[in-house]
Formats: C-alpha cells, sequence, structure tokens
C-alpha cells in the first residue's frame, strides 16, 4: 500500500487556525441514552421522510419509524426502544422545522428482530446491497447528507473508475473522523471493499489531510494486504480540502465541470464515516441509529468526541461534556467555517451533526461591513474560481439573473472569501441568498 502526496494544487483556500487539539486525542466516549430522543424526519438531503408512527406507539431500537419520501430522501430509524410521546413539529440546525418523532426511552434499548448482515456480501448480488444500504437509512454523514444509495447508484452512462474515501476533515475543531480513522480503521476498511465491490472501480484513494499523521498511520497499518489500486493520498492541510471538487482536483487533477458532479469525471467521494454505517449495515444489519460528533470549543468543560444517539438535544449533548467553563458568544452545528450558529441548544442531533462548537467572546467578533477595496483576496481565495466581490454586489442589488449568469450556484458555501475580506464584506451570505432565489425560480418552473 502505497502514501502518496496528492498530485495537484486545486484553486483557492485559506489556513484557518485549526484548533483541533482540543479533542484530537480523546477517544470516543459513548454517552448514555438521554431521558427524551426526537428524532427528525429531515436528517438528509432531500425530502423529508414520512412519520411511520403515532403517539402512544412502542417502538424497537432500529425499527424504521419514517420512510423515505421520494428518489432523494432517507429511511429514519427509532435509536433505541421506548414509547412515542408525540410526533410534532421540531427546529433543526438550519433553521427550519420539521416533523420529528418523540420517544421517551424505556431503558432496555432493545433492538428490533431481524437484524442481520449480509454475510456473503463479496458474492451478493449489487443491487441487494444498495436495497440493504437504502433500507438502512444511510446518508452523508461528513455534513452534506446525501442519500448514500443514490451516490451508489449512478447511471450506466457515467461509468465510474475512482472511489475517494474522503477522511480529510478539513474543518477546524472538528476531529470526528479522525477518531473514527484512528479507533476503527478495519471496518471502514471492509466498508472501503463493499463500496468498491458495489461501485465495480479499480482505483481507490484515501483522502487524508497531512495534519492527521495518526489517522493516516491507522488507515496505512488497516489497509496493508489489500488487494488492487488502493492509496492514501496525502493532502496539504488547507480549507476547504475535504470539499469533493478540490478533493477530486487535488487527486485525480480532473475538474467537476460547473454545475456537474463528481460522477461527471469518474468518481464518487464518500466520507469515512459514511463508510463505516456502510460497513455496519451489511456486515451487522444495522440501520444508522447512532453517529460520532465532536463537541468542543474552549468554553466546553471537556471536550470529546461523542458517540451519541439520533434525537439527543444539544443540551443533552453539552452536559455530558461537562458544561461550559466561562462564558459563550455563540455556538455553531458543525465547524465553524460551514456550521449553522444557532440562537439555543433546542436542536437535536442528526445524522450530518459533524460537530457542535462553542465559542468565548474574544473568539467572536462583530464587524461593520464597510466598501469592497478591490483588493482581490476574495477572488484568490474562491476555491470554485468564482469572483465574490463581483457577485456580492450584483446580489446586493438583487440582480440575481445576472449572479446565475456568473456561476453563483457554483458556490460551494465554504466562506472563503468572507474569511480573506478586509472590508469583512458578507460574501457567503449574498451567495446563499443568490443561490436560494435560483432554487425559488427551479422550483417555480417545476
Ligand atoms: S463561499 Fe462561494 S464564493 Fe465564497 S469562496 Fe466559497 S465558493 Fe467562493
Ligand atoms: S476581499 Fe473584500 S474588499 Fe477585497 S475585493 Fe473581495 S469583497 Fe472587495
Amino acid at each position: 500500500m502505497n502514501i502518496v502526496k496528492a498530485l495537484f494544487k486545486s484553486q483557492g483556500g485559506i489556513h484557518p487556525k485549526y484548533n483541533k487539539e482540543l479533542s484530537r486525542d480523546k477517544k470516543i466516549e459513548t454517552m448514555p441514552i438521554a431521558p427524551l430522543l426526537k428524532v427528525s424526519m429531515s436528517q438528509h438531503l432531500g425530502a423529508p421522510a414520512k412519520p411511520l408512527v403515532k403517539k402512544g406507539d412502542l417502538v424497537l431500537r432500529g425499527q424504521q419509524i419514517g420512510e423515505a419520501a421520494g428518489f432523494i430522501s432517507a429511511n429514519v430509524h427509532a435509536p433505541t426502544s421506548g414509547t412515542v410521546k408525540a410526533v410534532a413539529e421540531a427546529p433543526t440546525a438550519i433553521g427550519a422545522k420539521i416533523p420529528a418523532i418523540e420517544i421517551e426511552p424505556d431503558g432496555e434499548d432493545k433492538w428490533i428482530d431481524g437484524i442481520s448482515g449480509i454475510q456473503d456480501w463479496k458474492n451478493a448480488d449489487n443491487k441487494e446491497l444498495i436495497a440493504k444500504i437504502a433500507e438502512a437509512g444511510i446518508s452523508g454523514m461528513g455534513g452534506a447528507g446525501f442519500p448514500t444509495h443514490v451516490k451508489l447508484s449512478p447511471p450506466p452512462n457515467k461509468p465510474i473508475d475512482t472511489l475517494i474515501i474522503n477522511g480529510a476533515e478539513c474543518e477546524p475543531y472538528l476531529t470526528a473522523d479522525h477518531r473514527l480513522m484512528v479507533e476503527h480503521a478495519a471496518e471502514i476498511r471492509t466498508g472501503i471493499e463493499i463500496i468498491r465491490k458495489i461501485l465495480s472501480v479499480k482505483t481507490v484513494r484515501i483522502a487524508i489531510e497531512s495534519n492527521k499523521p495518526e489517522s493516516i498511520e491507522a488507515m496505512n497499518k488497516a489497509l496493508a494486504d489489500i488487494d488492487g489500486d488502493v492509496e492514501i493520498a496525502v493532502l496539504k492541510t488547507e480549507y476547504p480540502q475535504g470539499a469533493e471538487k478540490q478533493q477530486i482536483f487535488a487527486i485525480t487533477g480532473k475538474e467537476v465541470p460547473s454545475a456537474g458532479l463528481p460522477m461527471d469525471v469518474g468518481c464518487v467521494v464518500e466520507n469515512v464515516g459514511t463508510t463505516l454505517a456502510i460497513q455496519d449495515a451489511i456486515i451487522n444489519g444495522k440501520p444508522v441509529t447512532e453517529r460520532v460528533t465532536t463537541v468542543t470549543g474552549n468554553p466546553v468543560t471537556s471536550p470529546k468526541n461523542v458517540l451519541v444517539r439520533l434525537g439527543t438535544s444539544y443540551t443533552d449533548l453539552l452536559e455530558f461534556c461537562g458544561s461550559t467553563k466561562n462564558d459563550v458568544a455563540k455556538i455553531i452545528s458543525g465547524g465553524p467555517m460551514m456550521g449553522f450558529a444557532q440562537p439555543n441548544l433546542d436542536v437535536c442531533t442528526t445524522k450530518t451533526t459533524s460537530g457542535l462548537l462553542f465559542l468565548a467572546p474574544k473568539e467572536v467578533y462583530n464587524y461593520e461591513s464597510m466598501p469592497c477595496i478591490s483588493c482581490g483576496r476574495c477572488v484568490e481565495a474562491c476555491p470554485m474560481n468564482l469572483m465574490p466581490s463581483e457577485l456580492s454586489f450584483m446580489l446586493e442589488a438583487e440582480e440575481f439573473a445576472e449572479a446565475q449568469e456568473l456561476n453563483v450556484m457554483d458556490c460551494i458555501e465554504c466562506g472563503c472569501c468572507s474569511f480573506s475580506c478586509p472590508a469583512h464584506r458578507p460574501l457567503v451570505q449574498h451567495m446563499k441568498q443568490g443561490k436560494a432565489w435560483v432554487m425559488l425560480q427551479r422550483r417555480k418552473k417545476q
């Protein structure tokens, strides 16, 4: 097994302070089940799942309680056994209100009967493997939440030649993927072999940033005797190396076209947490009922990487990490670059909760936005070759159609432009508004 440096340098990028030392060396701890779990029907990209249970129902761990409602959607399962107390709207990390199933655990944590994997997966039909992944409700656990069974079913006219396993975890502070690679490398290897079989690909690259030598070592050991063209590609430590398009370019030199997908250049990218969930579904037959997330930040008494049941409130999650030792100025669901600011801790953990970050007052600055000084730093930092300053002017003037012409939809909302701007222009916010407008027009047309 080779360990190689990624061959290409993708455009743009920034070097924020990573602050991973707060939780990097903390082993994954299993959190006890909270007294109430609120399981959202929207834990993935696409249509929210349709609730399958009602108030008063008894449920078992792994029982399907939400049914995928469309092609881009995912099933949802009970994270433990207990009683359904309500099916009611609950806030999500992005500020929406979505139906959630409230479960009062019975303390037995009893799995539903019939949980079993596909033992002879190496000889199984790929359709059977994909159906098992769909049944298990797996969606991208790096944060994007794209339903995995859809990603693993590219159309026949999009042949895949390269599988990239994304262990970059380029967001500052977050260390959950790093701990998964250190502690579960062997299971991730099995997940890689399963995906490789499903996609019939020969080339596999495990992408890890150079600031994670322990992850590189653990994966190298676990993959030592794997057959075929499998390599660890060490990426330069630079944000956003974890973004799919940047990673594909850094490793293969191929550029995903504007408005295109990785499959357009023969690639599929799967996060290490997703790969582990695939292994758990195929080998053990288990649907997604928990995930590892990083609870961190200077105010947190005891930052941790936590194995937590889905539906656990952020309040309970923080309590498991000993609360906060000083004032908190900002709470972010996810990482500081692409995460979502939270007004309180009411939101509950989902399959996409990669982290929960608390920032102290001295780490948060309130800037007044000033006029653009045309310094070009945002253009230099943009990994998507966009012109954030130009787009921002257009979007401020509500020239949405013009912004669409300038490819605002290619923006990956990484925040590199805002981070670099000396005038503190709300660039990424403008991009989000522009993209929302385009999406609305598309929906209207449909
Ligand atoms: S947020 Fe969008 S416009 Fe800004 S740097 Fe990232 S991709 Fe470019
Ligand atoms: S970084 Fe800020 S000030 Fe510089 S060109 Fe971009 S928007 Fe203008």
